[in-house]
């Protein structure tokens, strides 16, 4: 088993650094490429709705835990920013709170269909926690 912890300022610039600090954390697994891109895909977008909803226009901090065990890949992706009125809503495809800024939506679908588990906890002014399991399948005589 292997743990980590990062926190770095919920800025656009920090997505790029977050979703391959996770991937090189990832990596001792020895996940495929496709699914190291999904665990990629799944960071980024957990942490873009950090930055363009839990903070909006204000400052604040991204913490994201990962750990490493066996086959699988638990990630949390946690802010504690404005939080979620109604999760129920949010999670469906096409929602979104910000339709006027290129927003489509997708960001938790994407998360739920690119992870094997996947769960938010929010409370409204007091932040939002993502949760992400990948488990990996392993080439046979690997
Ligand atoms: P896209 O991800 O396609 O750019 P989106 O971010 O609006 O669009 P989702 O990622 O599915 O779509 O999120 C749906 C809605 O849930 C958001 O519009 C926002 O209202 C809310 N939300 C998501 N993450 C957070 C968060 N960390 N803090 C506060 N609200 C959030
Ligand atoms: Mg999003």
């Amino acid at each position: 088993m292997n743990e980590m912890q990062l926190s770095f300022p919920a800025r656009s610039e920090n997505e790029v650094f977050a979703r391959n600090a996770v991937a090189a954390f990832a990596l001792a697994l020895e996940p495929s490429l496709d699914e190291l891109s999904d665990i990629k895909t799944a960071v980024s977008e957990a942490v873009t709705n950090c930055i363009v909803h839990a903070y909006r226009d204000t400052e604040g901090w991204v913490t994201i835990r990962c750990r490493a065990e066996d086959d699988r890949l638990d990630i949390e992706v946690c802010d504690e920013g404005q939080g979620i009125e109604n999760i129920e809503k949010a999670l469906q495809p096409f929602f979104t709170t910000q339709p006027s800024e290129e927003r489509s939506g997708m960001g938790f679908t994407i998360m739920q269909t690119f992870m094997t588990e996947f769960a938010v906890a929010s409370e409204a002014g007091a932040g939002t926690q993502v949760k992400m399991r990948k488990v990996l399948k392993r080439a046979e005589g690997a």
